[in-house]
Formats: C-alpha cells, structure tokens, sequence
C-alpha cells in the first residue's frame, strides 16, 4: 500500500471560522494537569486529507510533534481536516478541558 503524505499547516482563526466554524466553539477550559485557566494558547492546523483510519492519527500526531512540538489534538466529527491544540502557559501541559 502506498503511504500517502498528509501535510499538516498551521491556519488562523479567522480562516477556521471560513472552512469550520464550529471548531471555533470548542475550546479549552482548563488545564488538567495544574487546574490553570487563563492564557491557554489555542492552535488550529489544517491537514490535506481527513484522516480515515486509526493509523492516520498516529501519522498526524507525529508529524505534529516534529513540526510544532504537539503531541495532541482534538476535532468535529463534521471535519476531520481541521484539528486544534492547546497549552498551557503555566506548565506546557496539552492536555485541557474542552468546553464544547
Ligand atoms: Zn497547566
């Protein structure tokens, strides 16, 4: 099978409204390692294809982790193509809870 390159690009909020604008709704609330709730930073990546299998994830992830030092993510059922991440300023911690 050939492995077929899914590119991951960073996009704006202004372009996530334009292409998913419910993802803009889902954000982070806290963070779940040390409770912080201010000045998490919420990115959002368009990928060149929706991830279809299990493994495709496993693609994105790391090519995240290489390209941007992110290790997860969250997106709508709707659409696929569009991800977001988030960090905590206070002790690098990605991983939130999500109000949606
Ligand atoms: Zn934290």
């Amino acid at each position: 099978m050939k492995d077929k390159k899914i590119i991951v690009d960073e996009i704006s909020t202004a372009k996530v409204s334009e292409i998913s604008p419910g993802l803009i709704d889902f954000t982070p609330k806290k963070c779940l390692a040390c409770g912080n709730k201010s000045k998490i930073v919420q990115r959002f990546f368009l990928l060149s294809q929706a991830p279809k299998m299990e493994g495709e994830h496993k693609k994105i992830k790391r090519i995240l982790g290489e390209k941007y030092g992110l290790t997860y993510y969250g997106y709508l059922e709707g659409n696929k193509k569009v991800i977001t991440t988030a960090k905590c300023p206070e002790c690098d911690n990605e991983k939130m809870d999500w109000d949606y």
